[in-house]
């Protein structure tokens, strides 16, 4: 557990399947977790962290953005179309970018701002009904769809089923993201994120690993 035990285990992971340690970028997950845990790690030298909630990021990171540098904000969690621009002044990644109202929201919104977000499209690998991301036999069509409104798509996210075994999903993604001819692919969490960086991770998001179980609010 904690900040230097992951970055360890992440280098071990890269080691064996042979790949370089600069090529995962670790996401720390700071949702609900209290301040002071958010701030020992980003005094231990952590500048990447994920939210799950726009309202919540706004809430606590314009402060330490105060007192700390170089912060990079990941938005990990749905995003509704008319957050999209309180989400451009906070977040410099997108990974929840799953149909074509919210992709046509952010082109707007990102011809008015000047500038976009990197963005992540979810895909739901389990098909789960209570998930969100498009279906795996959508995801050509949808990442082609947002290519041709000059969307900035850097890679696919996924959230695994939790009953299923997460390297399959993991497999998947990294297949779709293949054939389309994207790089990034944010998957792995807490308790998969070493077989995540085996099957092609560039971005893990790690929360309780890190920062211990989440405090109900
Ligand atoms: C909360 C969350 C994580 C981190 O989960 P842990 O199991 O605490 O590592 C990763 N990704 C998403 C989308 C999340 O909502």
């Amino acid at each position: 557990m904690g900040l230097q035990d992951i970055q360890d285990r992440i280098a071990k992971a890269c080691a064996e399947a042979g790949r370089d340690a600069a090529s995962v970028k670790l996401i720390a997950v700071s949702k609900v977790q209290p301040n002071e845990r958010v701030r020992a790690v980003l005094e231990q030298g952590q500048r990447c962290f994920g939210e799950n909630r726009v309202q919540e990021a706004q809430g606590k990171w314009p402060e330490f953005r105060e007192s700390f540098d170089g912060i990079d904000l990941h938005l990990i969690g749905p995003l509704q179309s008319n957050k999209v621009r309180p989400a451009f002044g906070l977040f410099q990644s997108i990974h929840s970018v799953d149909r074509p109202k919210l992709a046509t929201a952010i082109a707007r919104i990102a011809q008015e701002e000047g500038h976009c977000p990197d963005l992540f499209i979810q895909v739901n690998t389990g098909e789960e009904e209570q998930k969100a991301g498009v279906l795996p036999a959508q995801a050509d069509d949808f990442i082609a769809e947002c290519r041709a409104i000059d969307l900035p798509v850097r890679g696919l996210m996924c959230i695994p089923p939790v009953d299923e075994e997460p390297s399959l999903h993991f497999a998947l993604l990294a297949k779709i993201a293949e054939r389309n001819g994207l790089n990034g692919l944010s998957m792995g969490m807490s308790s998969d994120f070493e077989r995540a960086v085996a099957l092609g991770a560039t971005h893990i998001r790690v929360g309780s690993a890190i920062f211990g179980d989440r405090v109900p609010t």
